[in-house]
């Protein structure tokens, strides 16, 4: 078995299990490296996007998976699509 493969970037199994690169999903793992949640969408000014917030700590087991200036860092290759 080689489940340690899957859990590099991950703390828990249901953080593994939840994260997806699907931009439909929950929690969304960005290209950036970045695990993103996914607020649903909203259409503003005649146009539907996609709200994501990012997230410091796991929802399931509280770790920090993402610092500050992880966030900060990998943000250039997010849209800005939060206020
Ligand atoms: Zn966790």
């Amino acid at each position: 078995m080689t489940e340690d493969a899957d859990l590099a970037n991950f703390c828990c199994d249901e953080l593994a299990e939840a994260v997806s690169p699907d931009a439909n999903a929950g929690l969304i793992e960005h290209d950036s490296g970045l695990i993103l949640l996914n607020l649903g969408e909203r259409e503003e000014e005649g146009e539907t996007g996609v709200v994501l917030a990012t997230i410091r700590f796991c929802p399931f087991c509280g770790t920090e998976i993402q610092t500050d200036e992880d966030i900060e860092a990998a943000l250039g290759g997010v849209e800005e699509t939060f206020n």
